[in-house]
């Protein structure tokens, strides 16, 4: 193989089909512990992501867009407020003169989409079921050694076991990166001692295809649009909260906890009248200290993990993506290797910078709304007033914020 991918989640697979379709001449194959996640025709996936502007041109440039784009709910309108306070913002897309602010898209139908293309795509190969475990470097060459607990899929290897050789490892692996693992990179870490519950409800009223966001003490609850099943009353929810908060919560019986989310949400949306099954994720940021080792690189949530309450991560390892591809083309005109230190560094440079920012915004962000005192209440409060009252402030704001 001449490059490898650990890990089909999102920011795998997209970066498995762009460098299938930007260098037909390489071969890449996609390594991926699970199977990947089917969409059910019924009901909605409760992981959800927001996905921006440049997030839909990589996937459309890939040919996703168009499975993705009969289950992803156009938002047009997003607001945000404090519970604590009456402080208030709405960003809306007629703002920045474009048809919506982004797309609210379940992680299972984007997935799904970008395995429909590269199955249609003859230079990248999809192994599901086998994780990796360990590898050693011989003549520039990675031997990669994976296992499973099922039958032997890869033709001729030991029973259960496989070895895959590569010219360039890229660990797409998520937060808990066994590449990022097998390189000893460091990771600088930061735990919230919070908890994103999240779930799919039935609203009373419609979504009005609006973001909707409350800060409250214990961390922001957000209420995202979600459309092609029928109507618009179904939203993804994502409840940020303090450990202890979000232990009690997920005990809940359904009914308790609908009722608990209506009177979080302040019932803007009439009656939480179903819920889905609830999942947790535990919350952190986690920055790696460097992205590339040799041969082998990092990207998405095995280089950074950051708070979902702005929904970047998937966006900023998606632009990770694209940086990559273009610094292995780069390399590939000069007659390099794909995995050429000089390629890999370009890509350090062009993508560390910019995540760092985001990750320390988001801690800010976080430490802001999460302070109790008089002080930083009126702060925050008078700054989402003097937002809202600025449109060439929430122009510039939205136009950030779309650009990841
Ligand atoms: C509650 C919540 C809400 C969010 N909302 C948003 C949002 O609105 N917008 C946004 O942009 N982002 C959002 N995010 C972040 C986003 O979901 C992640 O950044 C994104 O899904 C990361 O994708 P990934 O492919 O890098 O990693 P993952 O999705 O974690 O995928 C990693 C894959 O690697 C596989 N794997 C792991 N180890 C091995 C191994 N040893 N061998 C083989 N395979 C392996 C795993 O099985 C997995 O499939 C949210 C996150 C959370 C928790």
């Amino acid at each position: 193989m001449d490059i490898t991918i650990v890990g089909g989640g999102m920011v795998g697979m997209a970066q498995a089909a762009l460098l299938a379709v930007r260098h037909p001449q390489l071969q890449v194959a996609l390594l991926e512990a699970g199977e990947l996640p089917e969409v059910s025709a019924a009901t909605y996936d409760p992981r959800v992501v927001a996905l921006t502007q440049a997030s839909q041109e990589l996937l459309d440039e890939v040919g996703a867009w168009p499975s993705i784009a009969g289950r992803a709910c156009p938002y047009t309108e997003m607001r945000v407020w404090d519970a604590e306070g009456t402080g208030s913002v709405r960003f809306n897309s007629r703002d920045v003169q474009l048809p919506n602010l982004g797309h609210i898209v379940e992680n299972s139908v984007v997935i799904s989409a970008l395995r429909e293309r590269i199955e249609a795509l003859p230079n990248v190969e999809v192994i599901t079921g086998f994780r990796l475990e360990s590898w050693w470097r011989d003549c520039g060459l990675w031997h990669l050694q994976a296992r499973s607990d099922r039958v032997n899929v890869i033709e001729g290897l030991e029973e259960n076991g496989a070895i895959l050789r590569t010219r360039l490892l890229v660990g797409a692996d998520g937060v808990r990166s066994k590449v990022r693992e097998l390189l000893r990179i460091r990771t600088r870490d930061t735990l919230y001692q919070q908890t994103a519950l999240v779930c799919v409800a039935r609203c009373e009223a419609s979504h009005q295809h609006t973001a909707w966001q409350r800060f409250l003490k214990s961390g922001p609850l957000a209420f995202l649009p979600l459309a092609g099943l029928g109507d618009d009353n179904h939203c993804a929810v994502v409840w940020s909260a303090d450990e202890a908060l979000a232990r009690e919560l997920m005990m809940l019986d359904d009914s308790a906890f609908a009722l608990n989310l209506e009177k979080a949400f302040e019932s803007r949306l009439g009656c939480v009248e179903s819920v889905s099954e609830r999942f947790s994720f535990p919350l952190r940021a986690r920055h790696a200290e460097s992205y590339y080792g040799p041969g082998a690189v990092l990207i998405g949530d095995a280089a950074h993990n950051i708070h979902p309450l702005a929904g970047q991560g998937a966006n900023l390892g998606l632009q990770d993506v694209r940086a990559l591809s273009e610094e292995i083309g780069r390399a590939l005109n000069r007659g390099l290797e794909p995995a050429d230190p000089s390629a890999l560094s370009r890509y350090q440079r062009r993508r560390r910078g910019d995540n760092a920012a985001t990750l320390k915004a988001m801690s800010t962000f976080k430490s802001l709304f999460g302070a109790g005192d008089l002080h930083w209440r009126w702060l925050r409060n008078t700054g989402l007033s003097m937002v809202d009252a600025s449109p060439l402030l929430k122009k510039r704001i939205i136009l950030r914020a779309m650009a990841v």
